[in-house]
């Protein structure tokens, strides 16, 4: 049975290219002006509010500046920015509840905590993000709702409704605009790392994953193999049969390649008619057995286009980690010496050493 699509491999590299490695960076932007921003409303807040007898508002204002700054120090250094968001949410939360209920700014107040919402769906994402939402909004419509002085003792059933409906719009508008936010860079992850002729992973990618092996293997002691391949005299090929012939051969050979790969292997598409192949905890004498495998298989293939067979032939290189190359580019060279080396000798064979 052929394997068509490959699932996604069982180790836990992150198939995100170095690009787009740190989404927090995004987080961490949105912070930093929003940091500043709530630093110096509530600075100015506290000092507005310090001739109150009961100082407690104005002390807690004071102490989010503060927390903003200490944060706004530690942003660029800590990989934790969601432990101090978090902290910052609760804090900001906390001290509008307790302005709602003891200044009896119950209506006031609930203006400042609709900035809930949109603020935690940005900061802290849907999930974490939803439930700081969901707290702050049922404390802030109880409080304001059954701890404001009724005129005749009865529940006001309108300012229920009201405050709960705007609530709730705000909080479903943020989620909508984080959730396709999140969709959209979760695509663009996708284009930014796929060849869109063959599916398979183009350049972007390899590197990253490479040093992903690396780290993964330096512990274990252990081998594995780049294997560089090119078809045969793919320019003739494209000239007598078209182009899309070409297309037709570049996507036959991916799945012949994804076939006989493992799970945990890497398939790149590094130029127009070129591939690259990681194969972890693989080494040169095992890899060489599939190479020829592989080429067996293709030299077998026959493509069938507008009514005539095709056939090609690949040549390929190979080099071991860390035996040839312990960086990148030396082990990448050393596989693309030999696959020269291939050509040189006639095509249709495979080289993995002097
Ligand atoms: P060699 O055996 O030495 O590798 O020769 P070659 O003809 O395969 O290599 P060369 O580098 O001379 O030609 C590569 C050709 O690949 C040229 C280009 O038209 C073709 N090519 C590159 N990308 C694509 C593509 O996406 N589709 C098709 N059909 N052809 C492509
Ligand atoms: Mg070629
Ligand atoms: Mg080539």
């Amino acid at each position: 049975m052929e394997r068509q699509e490959k699932q996604p491999p069982s180790q836990s590299y992150s198939e995100t290219p170095v690009m787009w490695e740190d989404d927090a960076a995004y987080r961490r932007t949105l912070l930093q002006i929003i940091l500043w921003v709530v630093a110096v409303l509530v600075s100015a807040l506290s000092l507005s509010n310090l001739h109150h007898t009961d100082k407690t508002v104005s002390m807690m204002e004071a102490a989010i500046a503060i927390y903003c700054l200490v944060f706004l120090l530690r942003l660029q250094h800590t990989a934790k920015t969601t432990w101090w968001t978090s902290g910052l949410m609760l804090i900001v939360g906390s001290v509008i509840i307790y302005g709602m209920y003891s200044k009896g700014l119950y209506t006031d107040g609930f203006y400042w905590l609709l900035l809930m919402p949109p603020a935690n769906m940005l900061l802290l994402g849907l999930v974490l993000g939803g439930i700081f939402t969901l707290c702050f909004g049922v404390l802030g419509v109880a409080v304001m709702v059954w701890a404001q002085p009724s005129i005749d003792g009865t529940l006001d059933t309108a300012l229920l409704i009201n405050a709960s409906v705007s609530y709730l719009f705000l909080w479903a508008m943020s989620h909508i605009f984080e959730f396709k936010r999140a969709q959209m860079v979760q695509r663009l992850r996708e284009i930014a790392a796929r060849d869109p002729l063959t599916g398979l992973h183009n350049r972007l990618h390899l590197e990253n994953i490479f040093q992903q092996i690396v780290k993964s293997h330096a512990s274990e002691k252990q081998s594995f193999t780049l294997l560089l391949l090119d078809i045969d005299h793919f320019k003739h090929l494209n000239d007598e049969n078209g182009h899309e012939a070409g297309d037709l051969i570049l996507c036959q050979l991916s799945q012949r390649m994804t076939f006989h790969t493992r799970q945990s292997d890497w398939l790149f598409r590094v130029g127009g008619e070129e591939f690259c192949i990681l194969l972890p905890t693989t080494r040169k004498a095992q890899a060489m057995e599939l190479a020829e495998r592989l080429r067996n298989d293709i030299q077998q293939l026959k493509p069938y286009f507008h009514k005539q067979t095709l056939q090609f032939t690949v040549s390929m290189g190979l080099a071991e980690w860390p035996l040839d190359g312990k960086d990148f580019d030396t082990l990448y060279r050393q596989a693309d010496m030999r696959l020269y080396q291939a050509k040189a000798r006639g095509r249709n064979q495979t080289v993995a050493g002097q």
